[in-house]
């Protein structure tokens, strides 16, 4: 029988500044389409199929040798057996929002750090808690597993850096707790090019110098850390000695200076209204991000690539800043005019906003079109809500028909959830859990 420990009286001297949670799902994408089918579990999994390049795997194809990143050809030959599926970000963004609302039933103060990561500050919560840290790890990795049907890695520390790589420590499903006095165990054990923020040239600079784990790094003197990795490294090596300096971003991102939307298509085309149509989309995405935040635009870039990966770019500022797809339109036709070159095929097609500022600080000018501005606000406004509601391009310009002209690919293959919507949902707004029953015969 499990014996529940109960703490009274001063419960946060017990934590004391072993407060930093980082979480992290394991294989996430692959394991979300494994909770959603039964018949996937066990059984080697990977997602990207669209691109060609492998998005995630599960622990069943990592233990085959197949990775995150590499050709989809390469990836069969090591593994005939692997189920390939089309990633489906719609749906991983949806258990993403659970994992974080689950955090937030045991501490408020969560930084979404990425789609599958997240970091928590358990400061002030042992009251709340009364439990030992490794049973609030072991309680958040049983209940993500219990709520998803995925399995996620906990890691317990001083600061974010030490948290990152005591979630890394056991995986999958495991939990590593790392206090004041037991870090050199850890920094012993951990390659220098495995600490967050050192890259790989800095890896091979370090073993230079003779420092190959992290505790030979943390034991460095201050200055010469600083002389070798200037400040971001030297942030790294006072977060490894237990000094918090990466602060807690608890606020989702509320300004931004550029928004990008790019998208790559197979196989390459050389016709202008296929390229068109697909640039036109990607604008069009860009636009409804850009009003979804409050934004208006000065500039739109534009860039082409080619077959061979060359690619040609250009941009243009707008009269007054704005985020209507009725302004935005005659630009891009423009920019793709002057672009396009006829005997070249095309593979890729990314759209810029660049010059952002909030909506807020719009300045009026005297010879402002109001009305019309005004006009174009509302079609936007009506657009977009009923993109949310029925699902993405379910209204959009006809120019984008010509998306069409593209040759089918398996790589195109819609998630197969798309195809099988139950009553009331969207694409959307794929209402989650919902299981698929695996009949086993
Ligand atoms: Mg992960």
């Amino acid at each position: 029988m499990a014996i529940r420990i109960r703490y009274h009286g001063c419960v946060d001297a017990l934590y004391q500044d072993c407060t930093m949670l980082h979480v992290d799902a394991d294989g996430f994408f692959a394991a979300v389409e494994q909770a959603l089918d039964p018949a996937l579990r066990g059984r080697p999994v990977v997602t990207g199929s669209e691109r060609g390049i492998i998005a995630a795997a599960s622990y069943e194809a990592k233990a085959r040798g197949v990775k995150r990143g590499i050709q989809l050809h390469e990836a069969r030959r090591l593994c005939p057996e692997l189920v390939i599926l089309p990633s489906d970000y719609e749906t991983y963004g949806h258990y993403s929002n659970r994992l974080f609302a689950i955090l937030r039933r045991f501490t408020p103060l969560v930084e979404e750090y990425s789609i599958d990561e997240a970091f928590a500050d358990l400061s002030g919560c042992g009251a709340l808690l009364a439990c030992p840290l490794e049973e609030v790890a072991a309680a958040v990795r049983r209940t993500v597993a219990r709520e998803l049907g995925v399995t996620v890695s906990v890691g317990i520390s001083l600061t974010k850096t030490l948290a990152k790589l005591c979630s890394k420590f056991r995986k999958p499903d495991g939990q590593t707790i790392v206090r004041r006095e037991h870090l050199p165990l850890l920094l012993r054990r951990t390659p220098i090019a495995k600490v967050w923020g050192i890259g790989a040239a800095s890896a091979a600079k370090f073993s230079d110098h003779g420092i190959l784990t992290a505790l030979d790094f943390a034991r460095m003197e201050a200055a010469e850390a600083h002389r070798l990795l200037h400040k971001p490294g030297y942030e790294t090596w006072r977060e490894l000695r237990g000094a918090r300096v990466f602060p807690l971003q608890t606020e989702a991102k509320a300004r931004y200076d550029s928004m990008m939307k790019g998208h790559t298509f197979s196989p390459p085309s050389d016709d202008p209204r296929l390229v068109y149509a697909e640039a036109l989309h990607n604008l069009g995405a860009a636009l409804a991000k850009l009003r979804r935040h409050a934004h208006l635009a000065r500039e739109l870039g534009l860039s082409l690539r080619c077959q061979d990966y060359s690619g040609l770019a250009a941009s243009v500022p707008l009269a007054a800043p704005t985020c209507h797809d009725c302004e935005f339109a005659p630009l891009l036709r423009r920019l793709f005019e002057a672009l396009f070159e006829r005997r070249q095929r095309y593979r890729a097609t990314l759209i810029w906003l660049g010059g952002l500022i909030p909506e807020q600080h719009r300045q009026l000018d005297l010879f402002d079109e109001t009305p019309r501005r005004a006009a174009y606000g509302r079609l936007d406004q009506a657009v977009d809500r009923m993109n949310r509601r029925y699902g993405r391009d379910s209204v959009a310009p006809a120019t984008l028909l010509n998306r069409r002209l593209k040759p089918v690919h398996a790589r195109d293959a819609a998630p197969a959830r798309y195809g099988n919507l139950a009553r009331g949902e969207t694409i959307r707004h794929l209402a989650i859990p919902r299981l698929t029953l695996g009949i086993q015969v």
